[in-house]
């Protein structure tokens, strides 16, 4: 008979404490000002009930989700996420976008997110996006998989064009294999798809059959360019280079 030694049978406290420990962060959360309207409690889930209702606006084209605009509540939660270290908005944000992937019939094999690279990475403590994929992956019950890492560093692209973006990314992904496997890419902002379109080139060459991308939230604004994912209200407006004619 072959043993299988665990250090959780062989020390019962030692899984107690992480559970207590949980168990009173989520106590003290729940007291805490909401981070998306800074004004009522943030409940158990991390967000309030009102903004909890309103970051949420769904929208899905061919191979990509999102789970709302980049402004608004939905703006706030990822920045506090992201700037503030506030990780425990991650499993919140993670639930609800696995959610929406469950809804539109989506079964990919293996989860996987954007990379940071590991300098930016060591600065922030963290990788948002990867902490989000990892509560997705428990939704849909299918592996994370840590598959992408950035092959050099990249500046910053916040005051980018998708041209200059497009060339910023371009070759700084590599995948270990992922032969036929389909993969559900995970990030937390989509600005110009510039990164997302460098990361599936990469799962694709590493022998990926299919590749979707679920973002948390799609951002507007001038370095979006035309194709990327509108909001429904700017969709039906004149295009921009239409405008610029007359
Ligand atoms: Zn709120």
């Amino acid at each position: 008979m072959r043993a299988f030694p665990s250090s959780r049978s062989a020390h019962p406290s030692g899984a107690a404490g992480p559970a207590l420990l949980g168990a009173i962060r989520r106590v003290l959360g729940g007291l805490l000002p909401c981070p998306a309207c800074g004004v009522r409690a943030a409940g158990a889930t991390g967000v309030c009930a009102t903004c909890a209702r309103r970051a949420v606006a769904p929208g899905l084209r061919g191979d990509r989700l999102w789970l709302g605009i980049y402004e608004g509540p939905l703006g706030r939660i990822v920045r506090a996420l992201k700037y503030r270290g506030v990780t425990g908005l991650a499993p919140w944000l993670g639930d609800r976008l696995g959610a929406e992937v469950v809804r539109v019939g989506w079964r990919p094999t293996v989860v996987c997110a954007v990379p940071l690279h590991r300098s930016r990475r060591r600065r922030r403590g963290f990788n948002q996006a990867e902490l989000i994929a990892r509560q997705v992956a428990r939704r849909l019950a299918v592996p994370y998989r840590p598959l992408l890492r950035r092959t050099r560093a990249t500046p910053q692209q916040t005051r980018m064009q998708r041209a200059a973006r497009l060339r910023n990314v371009r070759g700084a992904f590599a995948s270990v294999p992922a032969q036929e496997a389909s993969v559900l890419l995970i990030d937390d902002v989509w600005t110009t798809g510039a990164t997302a379109s460098a990361c599936r080139a990469a799962l694709l060459a590493a022998g990926a059959g299919r590749v979707r991308i679920a973002v948390v939230a799609v951002a507007r604004g001038p370095a979006s360019s035309p194709g990327e994912p509108p909001d429904r209200a700017s969709a039906s407006r004149t295009p921009t280079w239409l405008r610029k004619r007359r």
